[in-house]
């Protein structure tokens, strides 16, 4: 009786395919457009080529700082159809005058100051105590 020799469905397995690329498709042509936004990032996603050239988007957001990307690198454009990305303290700003900053501000340093007052009375206080105990431990000997 033969065990494995010829037999045709060694090395195989069940559902294996044509070997090489074939079953990977074929690659679609493509575009390859760029945009520029105001800060001077490019993006240069890639379109399908069917696609006609009329319905391909204008512009796109930016990825990097949100703000519209064009085609005309030398005219992106500047009417931000979003709020630039603000920093914290523009919006502390916004939400405080410069008052109630001043304020807060004073009240901050004077928590500040009172901690360490506490802090300086509280490390004298110890300082006493250790001195009273070492002067204890003196006299007794
Ligand atoms: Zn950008």
């Amino acid at each position: 009786m033969a065990t494995n020799g010829g037999s045709a469905i060694r090395g195989s397995r069940v559902g294996a395919g044509p070997m090489g690329e074939e079953d990977r498709g074929f690659k679609a042509d493509r575009i390859v457009r760029n945009y520029y936004c105001v800060m001077g990032h490019v993006q240069s996603p890639a379109f399908a080529s069917n696609v006609e050239i009329e319905e391909l988007p204008v512009e796109i957001d930016c990825p990097n700082c949100g703000l519209p990307a064009g085609l005309d690198q030398a005219n992106p454009p500047s009417n931000a159809k979003h709020e630039p990305y603000k920093t914290h303290l523009a919006y502390v700003k916004e939400r405080r005058s410069e008052l109630e900053a001043k304020q807060l501000l004073e009240e901050a340093i004077a928590l500040i100051k009172a901690k360490r007052i506490a802090a300086a009375a509280a490390a004298l206080a110890a300082e006493k105590l250790e001195k009273a105990a070492a002067k204890k431990s003196a006299t007794k000997k």
